[in-house]
Formats: structure tokens, sequence, C-alpha cells
């Protein structure tokens, strides 16, 4: 369902992806880990292509699009925007829309790019909230919400453009401790009805709990990949063992 093949990224002379290969199944739960800097929000950025990779294939669902270094012109801007509409993505720092109502923020997307009427819009954007446990909070603007509560407008919204793979780039990680947990059980949610995801964690426990396959990135490169229960729990290098070792 989802293939990434030989992604290459470079900012500069600062090889950031290094011929990146993998395939996820439909309703798979990936998590990705490994040190700062190791390009996991890279590599996220690249499926959502907010970054345009050097090289490489990439697949989500029917759409394929390919990068071939100079040799070719860009992917038209129409093609990289119905690509990027099959990806959600949910930040560091949820990055909703300040003057807009948690209901508006979930709309927006389905009403200027899908083109889907406001009636319907707001119909399935009560539905999301009401999802996300926020639908008493439709009206309230984002500077009135709590980190969590903004996240899970963030995953609404993101969920409003249908789909086909959602991206979660360490969604917990601003978050006060005591509000991890509403947004993990929101993630565990859609887990389990079956949506794909792709998250970038440190959550380790959390990543060992929901995910089907676990990935660690070291210097642009997937150093192991696998069940957790050999990637966390058994990793083969070194180096995997002592970057999980912080967090026992
Ligand atoms: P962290 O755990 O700290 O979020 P990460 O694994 O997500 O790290 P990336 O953000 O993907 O790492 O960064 C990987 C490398 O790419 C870093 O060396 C970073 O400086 C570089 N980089 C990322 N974005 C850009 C950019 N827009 N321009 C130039 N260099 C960039
Ligand atoms: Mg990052």
């Amino acid at each position: 369902l989802i293939e990434i093949a030989n992604l290459k990224k470079a900012f500069g002379q600062n090889v950031v992806l290094k011929d990146i290969s993998l395939q996820i199944e439909r309703g798979q739960v990936v998590a990705m880990i490994g040190p700062s800097g190791s390009g996991k929000s890279t590599l996220l950025r690249c499926i959502n292509l907010l970054s345009i990779p050097n090289a490489g294939r990439i697949t989500v669902g029917e759409q394929t699009i390919e990068f071939d270094g100079a040799r070719t012109a860009l992917p038209s801007e129409r093609s990289l925007a119905r690509f990027r509409a099959s990806t959600g993505m949910v930040f560091q720092h949820f990055n909703l829309f300040p003057h807009m109502t948690a209901l508006r923020n979930v709309m927006e997307g389905p009403v200027t790019v899908l083109k889907t009427p406001k009636a319907q819009a707001e119909a399935e954007a009560r539905a999301l909230l009401a999802k996300v446990g926020l639908l008493e909070r439709a009206d309230y603007y984002p500077d009135k919400l709590s980190g969590g509560q903004k996240q899970r407008v963030a995953i609404a919204r993101a969920l409003a453009m249908k789909p086909t793979v959602m991206l979660f780039d360490e969604a917990t990680s601003a978050l006060d401790p005591e509000l991890v947990g509403e947004v993990l059980n929101v993630i565990k949610g859609l887990a389990r009805e079956g949506m794909t995801m792709i998250l970038v964690t440190h959550e380790i426990g959390f990543a060992r709990e929901v995910a089907d396959q676990v990935i660690f990135m070291r210097d642009g490169i997937v150093a192991e990949c696998g069940p957790p229960g050999i990637v966390i729990d058994n990793p083969r290098q070194e180096s995997t063992r002592a970057f999980l070792g912080r967090f026992k």
C-alpha cells in the first residue's frame, strides 16, 4: 500500500536521507525512532511532499510519484497537491489556524481543497470532533484549548481529508505529561479502526504497544526494521541498544 523506494534527500551538501526503501501494508502502524538529526522528520516530510525528495519513488495507495534528480522536471503542482491530500500530517506544535474555531479548522481542508459542500463538511467535522472527544469545544478558538485538545483538533483536521495514511511527527512531545495520554488514546483508537499510520515518537512503551513494525533510523538510513519484539526488545545493533538504553 505504501512503498518508498531508493528515496534520497539532501540539503546542500548535507545528505539527510540515503537511499531509504520501505514498505507498509494497509492498516499497519509503523513507529519510527532514532536519534536527533537521523532524518525522521525529513522522511515524513518527504512522504507528505512538504519536502521534495531528490530521487526515489513514493507510492501511497493508488498514486505513485517519482523523483529523478535533475534529469526530469518536477511533477506538476497539481499532482503534488493530489498526492499530498492522501497523506494526513500531525505536527509536534499542532499548527492550527489561530483565527478559526476548532470546527472551522477541521472544515477548512474539505471545503477549500476537496470542494465538499459546506453543510456536508460541517457535519463530517462535527463527527470527527466527536470522535476525538471535543464536540463541545467546536466553537472554541485554538488559544482557548489545552495542548492536548489542540492536538486532538489537529488529528481531526488531518482525518477530515480522508487520507490513505496518517503521519505523526512527535505528536506528544510538546505536551505536558498529563496531556499525553488523551492524545495517545486517540491514536490507539485509530489503530484499532485499521488506520495506516507512521508515528515518529519517543514514547518507546507506546511504540511497543501499538506498532506492527518499528523502524530505527540512524544517519539517514533505516538501521533496523522489524516487529517491536525484535527492534525494541532485542536489537541486533549495538548503537540501537545504546539509544534505547536511554529510555529504560
Ligand atoms: P529530531 O529527533 O531532532 O526531530 P530528526 O530525526 O527528525 O531529528 P531531521 O529533522 O529530519 O531529524 O533532520 C535531519 C538533518 O537534516 C539534520 O542534520 C537537519 O539539520 C537537516 N535539515 C532538516 N531540515 C532542513 C532544512 N529545511 N534545511 C537544511 N537542513 C535541514
Ligand atoms: Mg524530527
